[in-house]
């Protein structure tokens, strides 16, 4: 099983790492030639969506990854990738892949809470950190898209079949349980 991250900005460094620590194999999405490697899942970091989405675009890499998620590949987005994946962000006119049944709301924390630390349950693993970076939230999901995490009240992770996001940086804690769970979704998926 072979992870994809993409890699053109933002923490995917940090992903690469937790992917290492859980001894599966990870290779980079720089350029539209790294398309014709072999993978299974790709992670979308956090970072800057606005720049990730551009350079998507610029890089000739958007359509593909696009239509390989609504085929069915398993994709995980953090943060800025949440805003990736989302059908719409309702405080931002801007909307990339558009996969995703969930709204997000976008820099969502205001100034002083613009990067926390937290607590809260993850439907399936139980309590696990999350650090939180000028991240979004999820507003509402709809369609098969199902919550399973709330933290202060608010959406900050959500699951649509192939589909996992989190607001938090799960990479950016020692936990891996978020990346274990993406991994076995990796494996069901092969399975099915
Ligand atoms: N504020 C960023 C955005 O709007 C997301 C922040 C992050 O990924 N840590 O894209």
């Amino acid at each position: 099983m072979t992870v994809a991250v993409l890699a053109v900005q933002g923490a995917f460094a940090e992903h690469e790492r937790a992917l290492a620590r859980l001894g599966a194999s990870f290779c980079e999405l720089r350029r539209k030639s790294d398309l014709s490697r072999a993978f299974d899942g790709l992670i979308l970091p956090g970072g800057e969506s606005t720049v990730q989405g551009k350079l998507l675009r610029e890089l000739g890499m958007f359509g593909e990854l696009k239509a390989r998620i609504a085929d069915g590949m398993p994709v995980f987005g953090t943060c800025a990738g949440l805003l990736l994946l989302a059908k719409e962000t309702v405080n931002d006119s801007r909307a990339y892949f558009r996969t995703m049944d969930i709204s997000a709301v976008r820099n969502a924390y205001g100034r002083q809470l613009g990067s926390f630390f937290a607590e809260s349950d993850f439907k399936g693993i139980g309590k696990i950190p999350m650090t939180f970076i000028r991240a979004p939230y999820i507003q509402s999901v709809s369609g098969s898209a199902q919550v399973l995490a709330e933290c202060g009240g608010r959406i900050v992770a959500a699951r649509q079949k192939n589909q996992l996001v989190t607001a938090f940086h799960p990479e950016l804690n020692e936990d891996l349980s978020v990346h274990r769970y993406f991994l076995d979704m990796i494996g069901q998926a092969a399975r099915e």
